[in-house]
Formats: structure tokens, C-alpha cells, sequence
């Protein structure tokens, strides 16, 4: 089973509603790390603009992704299954019918080379910052994809998609949305433990805590 990335082409984020954002944060966004918490119902979106194109973005400062209503329905019933979703509106309340806000509902950590930073963790949600480095080398552990899950959020991308989800879409449909494999590996290169994710648990913090802290 093959593994795909999937993340806007651009670096063009949608710009949020800013009296929506704020009234997130500490209640959709973590209080310390300003990331979404991902224990908590995916929010509904509120944008200050309408998207000029978009098929897939990020909104900005927001860590969230916003995905055409057509690609959605394309990539089929077992991806929307493994999918929460939530509207997308204007700041005056104007529902954007052609957007829907997802969040996959399973997490992984798209893991790196040994020059990857690992600077610690968010003492209060656990999540890892953790860039993968060098580009080339991202990949996925095994252990992290036992059970084959048609997708996956994915860390530093918007989505981890297995292949034959991916092969619904045709290609045209696909434009401006950046997609390369992800080699699957069965070692760790990155000198981090093989069963760290996105989120580190109150155990592996006591178990890895010098690892953790190594780049902070
Ligand atoms: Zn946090």
C-alpha cells in the first residue's frame, strides 16, 4: 500500500475572520500553542474573504483546511468517512456552499531525516514541534499505519492519502494541490522513538523527556 502527501501548491493561506479567530483561541486552539486541539469537535470556519481558487488551502493561522465541495465528493464515501467536517462561512454569516472545512479524524507524524528539529513539546495539549528535514527525506513509519487508514492528517501537510483514494480524482482535478509519495520505512532516522506522534502522552514526556527537549 502506497501513501501519498497532498498539500496546497501555494503559499497563499485564506484569510480568517480575525473576531472569529480570536473567539477560538483557547477553546478550538490550544491556550499555549495556538494549534487546533484535536480532542475537540472541528470548529466551523469563518473567512474574511471568499477564496479566489481554491481546490485545497490552508486558512491562515488557523492550522485548518479548507477543500472544494467537488474534490470532496469525488474522493468517495471511505475518505469522508474518515473525515470531520464543518461549514465555511463570510464574517457577515454568508455560507460558502462550495467549501467545507475537514480535519482527518486520525493524526500521524510524517517523520524526517536525522537533521529533522524535534524542539520539544506544548506542555498543556503535548503537541510535538517537529519539522521533518531534509524535504526529500519525509516518510512515514510503518508502525504508524498498521491499520491502512484511507487518510490521515498529516503534521506539516494538510492530508496523507492512501493510493487508491488518491486514483479516484483525476488528474485535472486536482491543479494547484502539491501530491508526492511518502516512502513507507520500517527504522526511525530521525533519533526520535518510533512510536512518537503529533500529540506526546503524559508517559512518553516522562520516558523521552531529554530526547524531546534536545533542540529547545
Ligand atoms: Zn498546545
Amino acid at each position: 500500500m502506497r501513501y501519498f502527501a497532498m498539500q496546497p501548491g501555494d503559499i497563499d493561506p485564506l484569510e480568517p475572520d480575525e473576531v472569529w479567530l480570536r473567539s477560538q483561541r483557547g477553546t478550538y486552539f490550544c491556550p499555549v500553542c495556538s494549534f487546533p486541539q484535536i480532542e475537540r469537535p472541528l470548529c466551523p470556519v469563518v473567512l474574511s474573504a471568499k477564496p479566489k481558487k481554491c481546490t485545497l488551502n490552508i486558512v491562515g493561522g488557523a492550522a485548518t483546511d479548507v477543500m472544494h465541495i467537488e474534490l470532496f465528493e469525488l474522493l468517495g464515501s471511505e475518505f469522508k468517512e474518515s473525515m470531520e467536517t464543518q461549514t465555511v462561512s463570510l464574517s457577515h454569516g454568508h455560507r460558502l456552499a462550495d467549501y467545507i472545512a475537514i480535519r482527518a479524524r486520525t493524526q500521524i507524524l510524517i517523520r524526517g531525516g536525522p537533521s529533522s528539529t524535534a524542539k520539544g513539546y506544548c506542555d498543556l495539549c503535548g503537541n510535538l514541534f517537529y519539522w521533518p528535514l531534509p524535504f526529500e527525506s519525509r516518510h512515514l513509519l510503518r508502525r504508524s499505519i498498521e491499520d491502512l487508514l484511507p487518510v490521515y492528517g498529516g503534521s506539516v501537510v494538510a492530508l496523507v492519502i492512501r493510493e487508491d483514494i488518491l486514483n479516484r480524482v483525476p488528474t485535472s482535478q486536482l491543479t494547484g494541490i502539491q501530491i508526492y509519495e511518502l516512502p513507507i520505512r520500517d527504522v526511525a532516522e530521525d533519533g526520535l522513538p518510533e512510536e512518537i506522534g503529533t500529540r506526546v502522552t503524559s508517559e512518553q514526556r516522562k520516558r523521552y523527556e531529554e530526547l524531546l527537549k534536545r533542540d529547545s
